[in-house]
């Protein structure tokens, strides 16, 4: 990992994101990819800002290992992937993916980490305000990303009754549907 030189207001955003994504559980190896900072740095940072704070408070806790890599979480049934189609649109409104005409979807070059970080935190917390009691993590919402943008396991359909953008399993059987209109058929939907 390269030393990033950083300037006093460079090395207080470093500081701010890693505590950002402290507090949505994402695993020391994102953060560092994201701030540059030390996996000791980070854990130290940890033990002061959240195992030790207010036993009412409760903590962020620290998942250890690989980060999720599956695509099958996010089309388990039409509730997640309703939410994992929401989460696609915040992307492309915070700057971190392009959706384009044929509906493809190339991530935006972000070249500051830093910078990629924040978008990424600030469509996440948008994510979580609209839909709060979403299993979908921090880190599932990483792996999607990547998933959507550079290894093409998910990509964006229109759905032929009402037209929406859903995410889908780029190797389903797809018919066309989304999630909305197979839970609740649009001609029920008034
Ligand atoms: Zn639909």
């Amino acid at each position: 990992m390269n030393k990033i030189n950083a300037t006093p207001d460079q090395d207080q955003a470093r500081l701010e994101l890693a505590i950002r994504m402290l507090g949505h559980e994402a695993r020391t190896h994102l953060i560092t990819a994201c701030t540059g900072f030390s996996q000791d740095r980070i854990r130290k940072l940890w033990g002061k800002r959240f195992r030790d704070s207010n036993p009412r408070t409760p903590g962020a806790r620290r998942h250890r290992g690989k980060s999720p890599s599956s695509i099958e979480f996010f089309v388990r049934n039409p509730w997640i992937q309703a939410d994992a189609s929401l989460l696609a649109h915040l992307f492309a409104n915070w700057g971190l993916l392009q959706i384009l005409p044929d509906l493809s979807t190339p991530a935006v070059r972000v070249e500051d980490p830093v910078t990629r970080g924040q978008r990424f935190c600030d469509a996440f917390e948008e994510f979580q305000a609209i839909s709060p009691s979403s299993p979908l993590s921090f880190e599932h919402a990483w792996n999607m990303l990547d998933a959507l943008t550079a290894r093409r396991e998910l990509l964006l359909l229109d759905c032929g009754d009402c037209h929406a953008l859903y995410v889908q399993d780029a190797l389903a059987l797809d018919g066309r549907r989304c999630p909305t209109c197979r839970v609740i058929p649009a001609c029920r939907r008034g």
